[in-house]
């Protein structure tokens, strides 16, 4: 067993049966052993991909989308551009690139980065070269101002609790210690409080079925529903889940690009949900912002301008990265691929109106 994996067995001997959500908070970010905290997991070499890693071109039309919400915002001479989770730094560097052919844009943003583990900072930092940023572990920690923020694979990463609709009533799932002494799913005993956690609209779905609710996800929607509209901006919230809150459990381990076990070597592998973005635009509506969305990735990507940013690069390009281009633009795009799963929302000020690709 992985040293976190006895951490966590010592801690439910000692304290009783977890939370799904508790369990996934170890698996990721405990100190030292979690998950983030210990490498590099991203890319070809790693567990998985991102798009950011698939091409130089997610980044920069994200970045021009900034440049065009900024000057929709009145151009401001200072604001806060700020990503959550920016993993190996790829995405915010090839958006600072492309962002540069608005004059002042660059000028104005002061560069946050919420970020849990110190070893990817690093690499933030390397990929950041020379740029300033000020690094935070979560957005509670952001000074003033109106924003603009990208979250890429971000909400996927946090943690989820999980009910189940058991004859008696609606239970909480938790990790508990079996016979043998190793790690395995539970069942709380039924009660009023979990039936409450279990979003109104599905909690007469039939026995047996799995709701899945993230607190810290819609904690975050919440504060960033706020926060813009208080001080104005917008944020982008990337990742793959679905439009509206069904039930179903999709709690999922990955490593070395291949399914792993939930509770199998904890640390040792990726741990994610998806996203539900009607729960995440409801609370950030909740708190006084503006959504639109989520659409598509695939159709956000288009309308950004996806298939003249690949001829751009196609025309300076050889055959092999010719090649390259053409499959990246299918993977980012494609339904078959990131582009349906994957959805894009945004939180805005109300005064903003529509953003770049969501007409
Ligand atoms: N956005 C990047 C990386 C996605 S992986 C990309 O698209 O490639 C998730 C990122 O969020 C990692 O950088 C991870 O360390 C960070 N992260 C995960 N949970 C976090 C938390 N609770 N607080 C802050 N950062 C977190």
């Amino acid at each position: 067993m992985t040293p976190l994996g006895k951490r966590i067995v010592r801690r439910i001997a000692s304290q009783g049966p977890i939370t799904v959500a508790d369990y996934m908070a170890e698996a990721l970010t405990a100190p030292r052993y979690g998950y983030y905290m210990s490498g590099d997991p991203i890319g070809r070499g790693g567990d998985f991909i991102t798009a950011p890693e698939v091409s130089q071109m997610f980044g920069e039309l994200l970045g021009l989308w900034c440049v065009d919400t900024w000057q929709r915002m009145g151009a401001p001479a200072s604001f806060l551009l700020v990503e959550l989770g920016p993993g190996r730094g790829t995405l915010m560097a090839d958006a600072l690139r492309a962002a540069r052919i608005a004059p002042g844009f660059c000028e104005a943003a002061a560069l946050h980065l919420i970020e849990i583990s110190s070893k990817l900072r690093d690499r933030q930092r390397e990929a950041l070269s020379g740029c300033p940023a000020t690094w935070h572990d979560g957005i509670a920690n952001l000074p003033d101002g109106p924003i603009l923020l990208i979250a890429n694979e971000f909400f996927d990463a946090l943690p989820v609790r999980q009910f189940e609709h058991a004859a008696e009533g609606w239970c909480e799932r938790v990790v508990v210690l079996d016979d043998a002494g190793e790690l395995a799913f539970g069942l709380s005993p039924p009660s009023a409080a979990a039936a409450l956690m279990v979003p109104e609209m599905l909690r007469k779905a039939p026995t047996g079925s799995l709701v899945e609710v993230s607190p810290a996800g819609l904690g975050v929607a919440a504060a960033l529903g706020r926060r813009i509209a208080e001080d104005g901006g917008a944020a982008l919230i990337i990742d793959y889940g679905s439009a509206e809150t069904t039930a179903g459990a999709s709690l999922q381990a990955v490593r070395r690009h291949a399914p792993h076990g939930v509770l199998t070597d904890p640390g040792s592998a990726d741990l994610t949900a998806h996203v539900d973005f009607a729960a995440l635009a409801g609370a950030a509506e909740g708190a006084g912002a503006c959504v639109q969305g989520p659409v598509p990735q695939g159709a956000f990507l288009q309308r950004l301008g996806l298939a003249a940013r690949a001829d751009a690069l196609t025309r300076k390009a050889t055959a092999d990265q010719a090649r390259d281009i053409e499959a990246a633009r299918h993977r980012l795009s494609d339904a078959d691929q990131m582009g349906v799963l994957f959805k894009v929302l945004t939180v805005a000020h109300p005064s903003l109106g529509r953003l770049a690709g969501f007409d």
